[in-house]
């Protein structure tokens, strides 16, 4: 803990942290020293946490790194985050991220950006962009994130680093500050296999709080990591051959494909039709769901209320207005819009059907084969102020990483080399509903 307080102030520049429980966090290590020292520690005993600003933790704040929440404290800890404390690991700090979990870059917290340590001009990705520099820099050993449309893998990829996305599902929502309901998962940063493997077997599972969670037995996918056989994988050509791939990137991608052909992996070209349908329905879809989950900030339960209303409807108007970012504005207008009588068939409707569309094609895909293997996002980590004016062009950070959310599959980014600039490339591995184990076997035999 004293290692990473002291990384944590050396720097602090990059804005990692919002909020830093130094005491808690040394009183937890003394009190674990002494079950260590009994024979009694849990599974993750002196493992370091840190978590994103969008996770529960009683009698903490958490503010989604938004106004609107500032100040807010939690009531109850997450079952994600409590099944780890529980295992005795030690909960370091809230890091920072995109307002409310929506963003690429990290830009959008109403805290200021969050740097990429190996160069401090440019993003860390989003929108777990906190995460990832916090196990990147050395300010934590693992860290939590939220992944709805890649604000975990695309993170990992700009910084070096490993992150999951686990399938839809996997592990607990209660206490997760919902973005879109039916996209959001939980997700880990580590800076190898066998942390993140752990990590997952002990948060998911069954939960009595949130009935979405599988029932399904969760394995013990850390001792599960001896990938011995011959794989079957596939490559998307849509997502080799798109125009907007960084050419390295598609160079060291291609490179790792022909190793693994030369290692005697089948290794099979596949289409995937329906790429170019992904982001517009991932938008469509989230942004309705936001502007549905969003509504509870009114400024009547949580956190800010403006100062300056006379009535009801003013106090909504104010307090929103003054409360949320422009990004999450931005959002809920488009998922009203969406929702709205007139137009509910031909956008939200229809994305529901394109949604069913990329699922079937991408279970049919992960059929016939262990994994897709593809890069996790079509460029480096770009400047900040690069795409902050421009929504559209940020969004398209996230064209490989949302398929694996909008089918529900688990995915992971772990680290493919370097570009000649010496910034990270991620590759990303993409296996079937509730089969973890093989992507982290795979990940783990490639890493
Ligand atoms: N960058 C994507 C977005 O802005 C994904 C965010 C996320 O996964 N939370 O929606």
């Amino acid at each position: 803990v004293q290692f990473y307080l002291k990384n944590i102030s050396e720097k602090a520049h990059l804005n990692a942290f919002l909020e830093v429980y130094e005491e808690e966090a040394l009183a937890a290590a003394q009190a674990i020293d002494q079950k260590i020292a009994q024979g009694k520690a849990g599974r993750l005993a002196g493992m370091v946490i840190g978590i994103k600003d969008v996770l529960c933790y009683a009698n903490h704040e958490v503010n989604a790194a938004s106004k609107i929440l500032s100040t807010f404290q939690s009531q109850f800890t997450g079952t994600a985050l409590q099944r780890l404390i529980d295992e005795d690991a030690i909960i370091i700090g809230r890091l920072n991220c995109d307002e409310f979990a929506m963003g690429s870059s990290n830009e959008n917290s109403a805290y200021g950006p969050c740097l990429n340590e190996l160069d401090n001009t440019r993003v860390p990705g989003g929108s777990s962009g906190g995460s990832a520099v916090a196990v990147q820099a050395d300010l934590c050993l693992v860290s939590l994130g939220s992944d709805t449309g890649g604000s975990v893998r695309q993170p990992a990829a700009f910084c070096g680093i490993v992150g999951l996305k686990p399938t839809y599902s996997r592990i607990s929502r209660w206490g997760l500050i919902a973005y879109a309901s039916s996209f959001d998962t939980i997700g880990v940063f580590s800076k190898n296999i066998p942390d993140n493997a752990l990590v997952l077997e002990i948060m998911a599972g069954a939960d009595e709080h949130d009935s979405t969670v599988s029932k399904k037995p969760v394995p013990a996918y850390s001792s599960l990591l001896n990938f011995n056989k011959k794989a079957k994988v596939a490559y998307i050509k849509e997502t080799i051959h798109s125009e907007g791939l960084n050419p390295e990137i598609k160079e060291r991608t291609l490179a790792t494909l022909e190793k693994l052909k030369q290692a005697g992996h089948e290794v099979e070209e596949v289409s995937f039709p329906y790429l170019d349908y992904i982001l517009p329905t991932y938008y469509i879809l989230t942004t309705a769901e936001a502007s549905a989950n969003l509504s509870r900030f009114d400024g009547v339960r949580y956190g800010h209320r403006s100062e300056a209303t006379g009535d009801l409807e003013s106090l909504y108007k104010k307090t929103r207005s003054e409360g949320f970012g422009e990004e999450v504005k931005r959002r809920i207008m488009l998922g009203t819009f969406v929702l709205s009588a007139s137009y509910y068939d031909a956008y939200f409707t229809k994305a529901q059907k394109v949604r069913r569309l990329i699922k079937e094609k991408t279970e049919e895909l992960l059929k016939d084969h262990d994994v897709l293997v593809m890069p996790t996002t079509p460029t480096v980590a770009f400047k900040l102020g690069e795409h902050s004016s421009n929504p559209l062009e940020m969004y398209l950070a996230d064209l490989y990483t949302v398929q694996a959310n909008v089918a529900g599959v688990p995915a992971i980014s772990i680290p493919n080399g370097v570009d000649s600039q010496g910034l990270p490339i991620g590759l990303q591995i993409v296996g079937k509903a509730f089969d973890e184990a093989t992507v982290f076997a795979f990940a783990d035999y490639l890493m």
